[in-house]
């Protein structure tokens, strides 16, 4: 006989990794395809050689330069092993069983996860018709036992945004004890003009139940060593620290991230070249007539509904491998010139316009 284990966890399902083979052209992850930079690469290889210490369990020296960096306090940032980490933790210290999170779905994969994980009550509400966060049906749904509302912006894997007068309207009609973690994981890639433009750290000044999740796996191009950081008010920076999981940012995470910021510049302008081929493949594909949402991200979004997994396995027949959510949509990362055109010569065959146009 096995040991006992929680039946709840039984809703959960196992963890399914991404298919991947030599050769293949992997869109499917919302990765960067450039690898670390010169300078920080140096950064990664002179961590190395401390391996044999523990990290900096606070990560003093990453959360300095972030705070220097975004105007903020030291006291107001923390650094986590990747910001699904810290999703989990802001999970932790604001949920006992019974406790509600709320957010919109199709969201991120991991907040279902991490609510059921820490035997939390997860409360979804549909995105709209556009594939957008429905704010006015969130703020509807807030309930008493609810303690953390997510919102992903732009939405993973939809890529749709909402603006920062949408957003401040919606923040302001949420009761001030419940936290509101916004979730920019894509922000760099974000295109919408700059006075409607949503930023998460300046609508948090004014407001303490505000949490802006960020992270260094996508613009930064460090999805491999998990480094990701929360800014916010001091007493959830502080209480984040209890639930840590102690030294899980590794010390070449905090070098690599050290180093990507002093070079903020130049991958940021990294970016541009990523937006424009998004531009270039969404309206390839709506020429061709699929529906597209619109992306504010490095990925788009197929709503093809009950033909996602059928597309997703005619591409990965040929090679290219792409994200399907059953009886949902694809999502299909942006990636380099060369490779979304391979995605975009099978898309576009009469065989796959036949099945899943329209
Ligand atoms: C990729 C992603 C993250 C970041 O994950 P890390 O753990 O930092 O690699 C967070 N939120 C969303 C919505 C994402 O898509």
């Amino acid at each position: 006989m096995t040991a006992r284990i929680r039946e709840d966890l039984e809703s959960i399902p196992p963890y399914v990794p991404g298919r991947n083979f030599p050769g293949a052209i992997k869109l499917a992850s919302n990765e960067t395809t450039l690898g670390p930079l010169p300078s920080v690469s140096k950064a990664i290889a002179e961590a190395v050689e401390s391996a044999n210490r523990y990290p900096d369990n606070g990560s003093v020296e990453l959360v300095t330069a972030l705070a220097d960096s975004l105007g903020v306090a030291p006291e107001n940032v923390a650094a986590g092993c990747g910001s699904v980490a810290i999703c989990q933790e802001l999970v932790a210290i604001t949920c006992v069983p019974g406790d509600e999170v709320l957010y919109a779905w199709r969201a991120f994969e991991a907040y279902p996860v991490v609510t059921k994980v820490a035997g939390a009550t997860e409360v979804t509400v549909p995105l709209d018709a556009d594939h957008v966060h429905d704010l006015d049906a969130i703020a509807a749904a807030i309930t008493p036992r609810t303690r953390l509302i997510f919102v992903c912006n732009p939405n993973n894997p939809t890529g749709t945004a909402v603006g920062r007068r949408a957003l401040e309207r919606f923040l302001d009609s949420v009761p001030a004890e419940i936290l509101v973690v916004l979730d920019e994981a894509y922000l760099e890639y974000v295109r919408i003009p700059v006075e409607d433009r949503a930023d998460g750290v300046e609508l948090g000044r004014s407001r303490p139940n505000v949490v802006v999740l960020r992270t260094f796996s996508k613009a930064y191009g460090l999805a491999g060593l998990r480094v990701g950081y929360a800014v916010g008010d001091p007493e959830i920076i502080r209480s984040l620290s209890k639930v840590h999981v102690p030294f899980s940012v590794s010390r070449v995470a905090q070098a690599a991230a050290i180093a990507s910021l002093e070079a903020q510049a130049e991958l940021l302008d990294r970016t541009d070249a990523v937006v424009a081929e998004r531009n270039r493949v969404r309206t390839a594909l709506l020429d061709a007539g699929y529906l597209v949402a619109e992306s504010e991200a490095n990925f788009v979004w197929l709503p093809l509904g009950d033909r996602a997994v059928p597309f997703a396995t005619l591409l990965a027949q040929s090679d290219v491998l792409v994200r399907p959510f059953a009886g949902d949509g694809v999502r299909v990362t942006i990636g380099d010139p060369h490779e979304n055109d391979a995605f975009l010569t099978l898309a576009t065959k009469p065989d796959a316009l036949a099945a899943f146009s329209g």
